[in-house]
């Protein structure tokens, strides 16, 4: 797979890790190779060297999404593997978890193997296929979880997302399996009886619209039903875009208790509220759906505790007939690969709630964690340190810009971030020592398929 061609060596110059001190980074041969005092005096000026103008740019750590819909195989004209790892890239990304509900569904060691090999060969970013919880996201029969992490993809994480396990017999022997290979299981948290026909969060809106309501019960007794059962069971639980503030509650009372549960939020679920839903534009249609200012306050409380562990985008293209239609006919989900870090910025860090470093925390080292890619020859999640691998993402904080749908790099259109002006701006990623976004601009590798 390698070439036989010595990599270049980057500098980058004047960059400041996780908002500190500005350095110079040197990366070469896809590692940190050194960290210096910035300035032509470092070794820095070696030979051939590309010297990257870092000047006021925060670095992060290469980010990581757990919660990513590529839809590929099955749905290429929404996304594929290739343009949905582009964005990721644009997003700062250098892995990224592919959900499994894709046709055919991702629960089999073949479907698993079929897009981890996409992944690397598009090059664009790692990805890990997350393996189904149940053969065909049916909910009655568990899928060959085993199979799927003995297979090249070495898959960790297991979902059924876009639909719940809510078979309790079914989640747990999910528990009790993935412990073999430290697996975890990745709810979506949504009891289907309690949500039949939901549009739309169920509240003082859904009332008002006549919208049917999705309650933040449903959510919230799946949650509590799965901390016990992985209490019981003793394994691994991660609750997948947890949404409410009594949610935020249940994971708090959890973690206090020694239940090993991790919990991710969404970049909207921190910013926007049911009331988008007064417009009945079906972008804001989203599961689980847009809550109150009230849950909006108690996730960013949340997070910013530790007690949501990371911020997942749940980047769900649809084709624009999928969306530009009436509310009720509408798909759920919107894209996040490309504004996720930037909405963190206006939420989070702009607010005084988090620093740089907790960004990387969230958006870097527990999702490489939970997954477990976080060890071996592609780790990712890594502190920014001489020897790690030179997984490295350049923003500039202080840049300001209008979201365009159509001048996005993922393949479909919704963004619930149209026209509006958001902090931040992804100014390069390095994949192991090698540029895949260099001013903004997505890097076209040599030799790559067009
Ligand atoms: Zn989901």
């Amino acid at each position: 797979m390698s070439t036989a061609a010595p990599s270049t060596t980057y500098v980058l110059r004047g960059a400041r890790p996780l908002g500190g001190e500005p350095v110079d980074l040197v990366l070469a041969d896809g590692a940190i190779v050194e960290i210096a005092a910035p300035g032509p005096a470092a070794a820095a000026d070696r030979e051939g060297a590309v010297v990257v103008d870092a000047a006021g740019l925060v670095a992060l750590p290469g980010l990581v999404d757990l919660h990513t819909h590529l839809r590929e195989p099955g749905r290429e004209d929404a996304e594929t593997i290739e343009s949905g790892t582009r964005a990721a890239a644009a997003g700062g990304f250098t892995a990224v978890h592919a959900m499994a509900n894709t046709t055919p569904v991702a629960d089999t060691a073949g479907v698993v193997e079929q897009v981890w090999r996409l992944g690397r060969d598009a090059g664009w970013a790692d990805v890990h296929p997350v393996g189904a919880v149940s053969v065909g996201l049916a909910g009655q029969q568990l899928a060959e979880l085993g199979a799927m992490a003995d297979s090249a993809a070495r898959v960790r994480v297991f979902s059924d997302d876009g639909k719940c396990v809510d078979d309790p017999i079914l989640m747990r022997r999910a528990l009790e399996y993935v412990k073999a290979f430290d697996g975890v299981v990745a709810q979506h948290a949504q009891e289907p009886r309690l949500t039949e026909g939901a549009q739309m969060n169920e509240g003082v809106v859904s009332a008002e619209l006549g919208l049917a309501g999705w309650p933040a019960v449903a959510e919230e007794a799946i949650i509590a039903r799965d901390v016990l059962l992985a209490e019981h069971v003793g394994s691994r639980l991660h609750v997948c875009h947890l949404s409410t503030a009594g949610s935020v509650e249940i994971v708090r009372w959890a973690k206090g208790r020694g239940i090993d549960v991790t919990a991710e939020v969404t970049p909207h679920h921190l910013i926007l509220t049911d009331d988008l839903a007064r417009g009945y534009d079906p972008t804001f249609k989203v599961n689980p759906p847009l809550r109150t200012a009230a849950d909006v306050e108690a996730v960013r409380a949340g997070l910013a505790d530790g007690t949501i562990d990371i911020v997942a985008t749940d980047h769900a293209p649809h084709p624009v007939e999928d969306k530009d239609c009436e509310w009720a006919a509408a798909a759920f989900g919107m894209t996040g690969l490309e504004t996720a870090l930037s909405v963190v910025q206006e939420t989070m860090v702009d607010t005084g709630r988090m620093t740089w470093a907790d960004v990387a925390r969230v958006l870097s080292a527990n999702p490489a964690r939970i997954g477990r890619i976080d060890d071996g020859p592609t780790a990712q999640g890594r502190p920014l340190e001489v020897g790690e691998p030179a997984n490295v993402v350049l923003v500039d904080p202080a840049a300001r810009r209008v979201v365009d749908g159509a001048q996005q790099v993922t393949a479909s259109v919704n963004t619930p971030f149209r026209g509006r002006v958001l902090p931040g701006r992804v100014v390069a990623t390095f994949l192991r020592g090698r540029p895949t976004v260099l001013d903004g601009t997505p890097v076209v590798r040599e030799g790559a398929q067009a």
